[in-house]
């Protein structure tokens, strides 16, 4: 457990996607990160500031999608989560 905390700790977040197919509106990913995260017309999550909040909470925002729509990259382009 100490072990899963520190590496998470360690993430660098390149980028964040959403799957707009996957999304459904839940907003759980705006409860966790509303810096980051907001809906659009179509009740889908955008990204508007991927720079939001720290890289943990972006990690927490996309493992509380009850769909696994947001995806997260790091730096070097590779899939951190789902
Ligand atoms: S938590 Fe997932 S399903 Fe809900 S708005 Fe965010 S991306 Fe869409």
């Amino acid at each position: 457990m100490e072990n899963e905390l520190s590496s998470e700790k360690k993430l660098k977040i390149g980028k964040i996607v959403v799957d707009r197919n996957l999304c459904i509106g839940a907003a759980s990913c705006i409860a966790v990160a509303p810096g980051v995260f907001e809906l659009d017309s179509e009740n889908k999550a955008v990204v508007y500031n991927d720079k939001g909040a720290d890289d943990e909470t972006i990690l927490l925002a996309a493992k509380s999608c009850p769909t696994q729509a947001i995806l997260v990259f790091d730096e070097e382009g590779n899939q951190i989560y789902p």
